[in-house]
């Protein structure tokens, strides 16, 4: 039978985590009253995971494992569980029970109520360095400042989407992902939850600050063209001080006669203006490259969330594994 649930747990590592996991949401889905299914994701794991994942999926059927064949990182493991997920909503979650799979349950109900995205916003952090925290919130409020889509303040993956919405981000096969901004970039209706994230259960982060930074990197070149942007203002700048520096050259030389400051001012204009005129250039290869990025990327151009009268376009309606 179909479930009507999926619950999706990229696990690197984990060991220490998966068997108090696979109980806390068995104990919150068996509430429900709907069929379910966990979906797990190895993704590379060295430690025991895999064998204690194996066991669960022998003694419940219900218990669904992809086991990659190395350490492909949390995005993509997130994106098979939803390539491979057949519930009508499907729900990311940690393995690591910083997302309390209690919090399940609201999530279900405001999809109930007609959401097709219920994400989990962070009210408190706990157990984490202070570093972690600071550089999360400032991560949150610069993503939110540069790039074009919406993406709500402290939330992370830990989110409900309806069966909708799976489909389209099926369809999204870039390589570089933020699972987070590419739900926002979906539509449909979307509601946030908030909720207390608790301290790791077992083990250490699976992502130093190395990690960190490029998941930060994915998510501004993946949703911003910010850092080609910046260019033009610097170029204008340069460009603006150039134009000045001749009128002050200008008037002190007259005031001072000719041999004040030399050659120097001829070439210190020509540099700035040089400068200005190649940054200003490279500002407009920057635009096409921006292009040629939009292209390659493949999103669908639009999503459809109802229509009158016609029929709705083939590809919004098959998932890609079908
Ligand atoms: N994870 C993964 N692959 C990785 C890194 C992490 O599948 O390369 C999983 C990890 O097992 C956990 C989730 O992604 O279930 C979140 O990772 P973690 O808790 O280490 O991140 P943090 O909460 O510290 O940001
Ligand atoms: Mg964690």
């Amino acid at each position: 039978m179909r479930p009507t649930y999926s619950i999706i747990a990229p696990i690197y590592n984990e060991e220490g985590n998966i068997q108090l996991l696979y109980e806390r949401i068995a104990a919150v889905m068996e509430q429900t009253n709907e069929p379910w299914e966990l979906v797990m994701v190895n993704d590379g794991s060295r430690d025991r995971s895999l064998e204690l994942m194996l066991s669960l999926a022998h003694s419940d059927p219900r218990v669904k494992i992809i086991n990659f064949a190395r350490n492909f990182g949390h995005q993509i493991a997130v994106t098979a569980g939803i390539d491979f997920a057949s519930g009508q909503a499907v729900v990311l979650i940690d393995a690591d029970l910083q997302d309390p799979p209690e919090v399940i349950l609201e999530l279900i109900e405001r999809w109930q109520a007609g959401y097709e995205v219920v994400y989990a916003v962070r009210a408190e952090r706990k157990g984490e360095s202070w570093f972690k925290v600071f550089t999360a919130k400032l991560f949150y409020r610069l993503i939110y400042r540069i790039t074009d889509v919406n993406i709500p303040l402290d939330t992370g993956d830990f989110r409900l989407m309806d069966e909708k919405v799976v489909r389209v981000l099926r369809q999204m096969r870039e390589h570089n992902r933020f699972i987070r901004g590419m739900t926002s970039w979906i539509g449909f209706k979307q509601t946030g939850v908030q909720y207390i994230r608790e301290a790791r259960h077992s083990g250490q982060t699976k992502y130093p600050f190395r990690k960190m930074l490029r998941f930060a990197w994915d998510a501004i070149t993946g949703f911003s063209y910010f850092p080609l942007q910046v260019m033009i203002y610097v170029s204008g700048l340069l460009g603006f001080l150039a134009i000045l520096a001749i009128p002050v050259i200008t008037v002190l030389r007259l005031a001072r006669g000719p041999e004040f400051f030399g050659g120097q001012a001829t070439t210190i204009v020509l540099l700035l203006l040089m400068s200005s005129f190649q940054l200003f250039f490279l500002f407009i290869l920057g635009q096409y490259v921006a292009r040629i990025y939009d292209e390659t990327r493949g999103r669908p151009l639009y999503v459809v969330a109802s229509t009158v009268g016609v029929k709705q376009p083939e590809e919004q309606k098959e998932p890609l594994n079908e």
